[in-house]
Parts: C-alpha cells; sequence; structure tokens
C-alpha cells in the first residue's frame, strides 16, 4: 500500500502568548507550494491560543490541535477543555497520552484511550502518544512497554483517517538524547505491526510519528527510517525557521 501522507506535528506545550501568533504566521508564510505537496503541517498551541491559531489558519491548509482534552464533552470539571470546545475554537486533533500528561497527571491507558474516544466523538483526529522510559529501554523493555500501551490506550476501530501514532521515547523528550535509526526501525515496525494485526489493512495508512529531541540537523537521520510518517516536535517547533526546516525533509 500507498506510503501514508507525512504529518509534521509541533508541540507548543505550555510556551507562547498572544504574540506568538507571529511565528505560527510565519510557519504558515513558509507552508509553500513545494512543502504542501509533501507534507502536512500541525501545531498544537496552549489551549489560551487556540481560537487566534484557528483564525489565523483559515485557509491555510496548517492546522490546528489541542494538547489534551477531558474524556466528557461538558460538565463540572474546572480548569478542562473538551473536545468539542477545541473543535469549536478551531482544531481538528489533539494530543492524547503525551508522556508529561501520563506523568504530570497520571494518565492511565484506559484514561488515553477515553481521551482518544472522546476526541473522535468531536471529530478530531487523536494523536496516541506511547513510549519507553529510559530504565525500561535500558532493561531491554522497550518493545514491549510500547506494545502494551498501544494495547491498553488505542480504540477499538481506526483507519488512515482518525488516529495518528507518535512513538516518543520519554528518555528522548528535551533531552537532545535521540534513539538510534535502528532503534527507530525496531519500533516502527513493531507499531507497524500491531496496528495491523488490530485494524487489518487500515493499519497500513495509520501514521506514526518520530517524537523526541527532533532538530533540522536530525531531522533526515530520524525521518528517513522506514515507518516513520513524520514527526512530533516539542522544543524546535517554537521557531518558525527550525520547524520548516525539519518539514523540509520531506
Ligand atoms: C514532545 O514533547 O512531544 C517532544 C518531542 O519534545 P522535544 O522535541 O522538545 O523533545
Amino acid at each position: 500500500s500507498a506510503r501514508p501522507r507525512p504529518l509534521v506535528a509541533g508541540n507548543w506545550k505550555m510556551n507562547g502568548n498572544k504574540l506568538s501568533a507571529r511565528v505560527f504566521a510565519a510557519i504558515i508564510q513558509g507552508y509553500d507550494a513545494a512543502l504542501r505537496s509533501k507534507v502536512e503541517l500541525l501545531i498544537c498551541p496552549p489551549a489560551t491560543l487556540t481560537v487566534t491559531f484557528g483564525v489565523v489558519a483559515v485557509g491555510s491548509g496548517v492546522s490546528v490541535g489541542g494538547q489534551d482534552c477531558h474524556v466528557k464533552a461538558s460538565g463540572a470539571h474546572t480548569g478542562d477543555v473538551s473536545a468539542p470546545q477545541l473543535a469549536d475554537a478551531g482544531a481538528s486533533y489533539v494530543i492524547v497520552g503525551h508522556s508529561e500528561r501520563r506523568a504530570d497527571h497520571g494518565e492511565t491507558d484506559a484514561v488515553v484511550r477515553a481521551k482518544a474516544l472522546a476526541a473522535r466523538d468531536a471529530w478530531l483526529t487523536p494523536v496516541v502518544c506511547v513510549g519507553e522510559t529510559r530504565g525500561q529501554r535500558e532493561g531491554g523493555n522497550a518493545l514491549d512497554v510500547v506494545r502494551a500501551q498501544l494495547a491498553g490506550s488505542l480504540p477499538e476501530t481506526a483507519n488512515g483517517d482518525d488516529l495518528v501514532v507518535a512513538y516518543e521515547p520519554v528518555w528522548a523528550i528535551g533531552t537532545g538524547l535521540t534513539p538510534t535509526p535502528a532503534q527507530v526501525a525496531e519500533v516502527h515496525a513493531a507499531i507497524r505491526a500491531a496496528l495491523v494485526e488490530r485494524y487489518g489493512e487500515a493499519g497500513a495508512a495509520i501514521r506514526i510519528l518520530y517524537g523526541g529531541s527532533v532538530k533540522p540537523d536530525n531531522a533526515f537521520d530520524l525521518l528517513s527510517v522506514s515507518h516513520v510518517d513524520g514527526a512530533l516536535v516539542g522544543g524546535a517547533s517554537l521557531e518558525a525557521a527550525d520547524f520548516l526546516a525539519i518539514a523540509d525533509y520531506y
């Protein structure tokens, strides 16, 4: 089957303010016809900027996403943001199960799956994150950990249009450390096998992103690995030039 259309996604985490719309506008400006023909771009700003970015993005072809959503559509959940609210603000994707959410907020695989389902109920595409810690990798358990997270976090049904998976080794996030291409290849092949086993042929079309210290300098090494269908970029997505340089790998 054909290779899925690559997706380069930026996760701004808890960074940025209304002046950051200039950075987002520069990303849009750099998303020229050549880039557009090769790769899809997504920026996930903090929740406070979703509406602003959603308005700026209209007609640009660059997608806007949330960084998390509640499992419920509305109700008495002070401080939380729901998937329908993100959709209403202009989002078309939402990251769920990022390792920082799993660690800081105790999100279990079951919670992550519920969030992925909530996202799809609101017609958002969930970007479900999985990845092992340093200790788990050193213990030789990276593949088992990732397979278990997939089994627990993914929806019952999925296809290339309604699910994205991101492999983000926790020890590579924000550290400048990256797995070797061989390590990336091993995990991405295992994720592909799990997706095909679970969803049949549709599993071949689901984008599997690599995330963890992706920079312009290492984009070629990481993104040229088979079954890597794009990147989830943290720090380097905060500068338009860096983010565009990563996307320009394609
Ligand atoms: C992330 O948190 O999704 C991420 C990949 O961060 P960084 O690129 O900064 O390692």
